[in-house]
């Protein structure tokens, strides 16, 4: 089938064209006669770089009125708009921040990019543009089965349905193993292919051999830094190393080296590499590891990331730029982290040392894949990684038109090899599973039904949420005693009212129009009830509130900063709306505390620089709590309004964030 037979505007057939997209990939062959180009519902479950996003604009171009595409990650967005305007005579909206409105201009536009939480929030705001839609994609529909974000996605899915009846929805999957629940539930048909244009094979590292999926071997000669596999290259890295006078890091071990000898071989060979580690430090000494060995160099990256700031992390950033490696973690600002996608797409990096956070995002294929760390810190031990996500990464492998066939490497040991060969490269990936039956998760939707006037009784709420993919996968599963139990806590909190009909107060309609969680509208307005008692309430004051919220990311706290932080919050004490003798959790507020304190200097005027070298924070980690801290200030003003609390300092704050 061609691009040529769709019924597509010549000037979008020949935009495909001079992108080298003529005839269509067997997947899209079966989207189309799956019926997507003719409104047809339909759930993709394809492998990465399948030509999910044709099937989309096929979707969204022939639906006959607006569309949404709706991404779980920001990040994305941004890419994703990119394409889409790029299509000719479509115009696009994006929408990320602003949660507390109802965005009407975007429906001015052919095709909107939003994410998941927007689009509720959207919802909430009572958008008119919602109902208007046609078509509605959704990209790593997968994510119905994460906390947080999947019950968001899934009610906002239902409440979509409601207010655009027979709207045209597609769903983008990764495989999973269960895409005909999700297919079953929207009334979509199926689209199930495991076909990638570049053939991918996967293998498993011990003792200097892989061993693939296909039965071919590749030996990889560790203690040289180099592959065995032409046998031609690697010792330039290994004298590089000596020549430098350090030989190896202290903290290199046997998978470091044998990760080290698997990039070095790909590169060799004309191939660029990612490499997936567990945590932010590692990817960072990883890459500077790598960078000791030297893999080309990209000053004009390296020279746009130290433009960006002087921060260590952008200094030692560069520095490994320049030896053509990056690092790649949410601990990057996100421009930092954008240099260096576009960096590697450009093939300007050959390598990039990351957290598995970039597998479930941006596109950036390599020619080969290795994942040294399987196991994760989940706060209280290792655990191994979900087999969807590890899939996901080893799906980075393989650049169509660049690469004969992608490789994906697991690097273990003897001892090890089995367990790895038997968990991520024989079995499938988990089933997607609905987390919507959490408390927390309840609340908050809930409360939002209510609020947005699509349920005013208990059986209606229930009938909202009958729905949703949990009931849809759990016919059995009664939420009604939860739900029960949810209404009375939303009674209590004073954001919704039982007497004749259910119906939201005026505190809990805004808290639900903020997109804040109950439990963020509750701690807020009591401290700006407490606010209001004090003499003089201040930025810190208002910073202290927004930061103890439950929707501010705690801020580590370590023992060696500890005694500045009591002594800062002793000597503030006055300006606090909690006594530092009746805090409930005293470590936890210290780390708020902690968080207000960094956000009262960025407010003063400190520079990026000095706050992350003092705070030892990420410069991405600095970045996340600006930008919630301006949006729960912004709902903190909704709130004082609401209570009329006078509290010149909040709207100040906000002012100098
Ligand atoms: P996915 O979203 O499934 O990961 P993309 O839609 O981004 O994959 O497509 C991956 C790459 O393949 C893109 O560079 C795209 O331009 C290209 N591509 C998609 N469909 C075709 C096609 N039919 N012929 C040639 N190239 C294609």
């Amino acid at each position: 089938m061609h691009v040529r037979d769709l019924p597509l505007p010549d000037e979008v057939v020949s935009h495909y064209e001079a992108r080298g997209i003529e005839t269509l990939y067997p997947p899209q062959v079966a989207a189309v006669e799956a019926g997507v180009a003719d409104g047809s519902r339909l759930v993709a479950a394809l492998p990465t770089a399948s030509g999910k996003t044709l099937v989309a604009e096929l979707a969204m171009l022939t639906a006959g009125g607006p569309g949404l595409y709706i991404v779980p990650l920001r990040a994305l967005a941004r890419e994703k708009y990119e394409t889409f305007a790029a299509l000719p005579g479509v115009s696009v909206g994006i929408s990320t921040g602003d949660y507390d409105s109802a965005a009407e201009d975007l429906g001015e536009h052919d095709v909107v990019v939003a994410t998941s939480e927007k689009v509720d929030s959207a919802i909430r705001n009572g958008a008119s543009w919602v109902s208007e839609l046609a078509s509605v994609v959704v990209d790593e529909v997968h994510l119905l089965g994460a906390e947080g974000r999947g019950p968001t996605l899934e009610v906002t899915l239902a409440n979509l349905q409601r207010r655009a009846p027979g709207v045209q929805i597609v769903a983008l999957s990764a495989t999973v193993d269960n895409p005909e629940d999700i297919a079953d539930w929207l009334d979509a048909e199926l689209v199930r292919t495991r076909w990638r244009p570049v053939d991918l094979r996967t293998g498993v590292y011990a003792d200097g051999t892989v061993e693939f999926d296909d039965g071919g071997t590749l030996a990889v000669d560790v203690r040289a830094g180099a592959s065995g596999a032409d046998g031609a290259h690697g010792a330039d890295a290994v004298d590089a190393v000596d020549a430098d006078g350090g030989g190896l890091p202290e903290s290199a071990d046997a998978d470091t080296e044998a990760t080290v000898a698997l990039v070095a071989d790909a590169v060799a060979n004309g191939g660029q590499c990612l490499a997936f580690v567990r945590s932010r430090r590692e990817a960072e000494s990883l890459a500077e590891r790598l960078a000791l060995d030297g893999f080309g160099s990209a000053p004009g990256v390296a020279d746009e990331i130290e433009g960006l700031d002087g921060t260590v992390t952008g200094r030692r950033l560069a520095d490994c730029v320049r030896s053509g490696v990056a690092f790649h973690h949410a601990g990057l600002r996100s421009d930092h982290r954008a240099a260096v996608e576009t960096g590697f797409r450009e093939r300007r990096l050959a390598v990039i040392c990351a957290t598995p956070t970039l597998a479930a995002g941006v596109n950036v294929p390599a020619r080969r894949v290795v994942i040294r760390d399987q196991k994760r810190y989940t706060g209280s031990e290792m655990a191994f990684l979900p087999v969807l996500e590890v899939h996901q990464m080893c799906g980075r492998a393989g650049r169509p038109g660049l690469d004969p066939y992608g490789e994906a490497v697991l690097v273990g040991d003897e001892r090890t090899k089995p367990e790895l060969v038997e968990r991520y490269v024989r079995a499938d990936p988990e089933a997607v599973e609905s987390k919507l039956a959490d408390r927390t998760a309840l609340r908050t939707h809930v409360l939002s039904i209510v609020a947005t006037g699509f349920a005013d009784s208990f059986g209606g709420v229930l009938d909202v949420l009958g729905a949703t993919f949990y009931a849809h996968q759990t016919p059995e599963g009664d939420l009604s005693g939860i739900v029960a139990e949810v209404v009375d806590e939303l009674v209590d909190m004073g954001m919704i009212t039982t007497d004749r009909s259910l119906a939201a107060t005026d505190l809990g309609a805004q808290v639900s129009k903020q997109y804040v969680t109950p439990e963020s509208g509750a701690h807020i307005v009591d401290g700006l009830r407490t606010a209001a008692r004090m003499d003089r309430p201040t930025e810190l004051t208002a910073l202290e509130i927004v930061c103890g919220s439950p929707d501010m990311q705690d801020t580590y706290l370590g023992n060696r900063e500890r005694a500045a932080i009591y002594q800062f919050a002793r000597t503030r004490s006055a300006e606090f709306t909690t006594d530092m003798g009746d805090a409930a959790d005293f470590e936890r507020w210290l780390e708020t505390v902690k968080t207000a304190r960094i956000l009262l200097e960025w407010c003063e005027g400190q520079t990026i620089e000095s706050i992350v070298e003092t705070y030892r924070i990420g410069p991405g980690d600095l970045e996340s709590r600006i930008e919630r801290a301006e949006w729960l200030l912004g709902a903190a003003e909704a709130l004082a309004d609401l209570l009329d609390v006078s509290f010149p300092a909040l709207s100040a704050a906000r002012a100098h964030l």
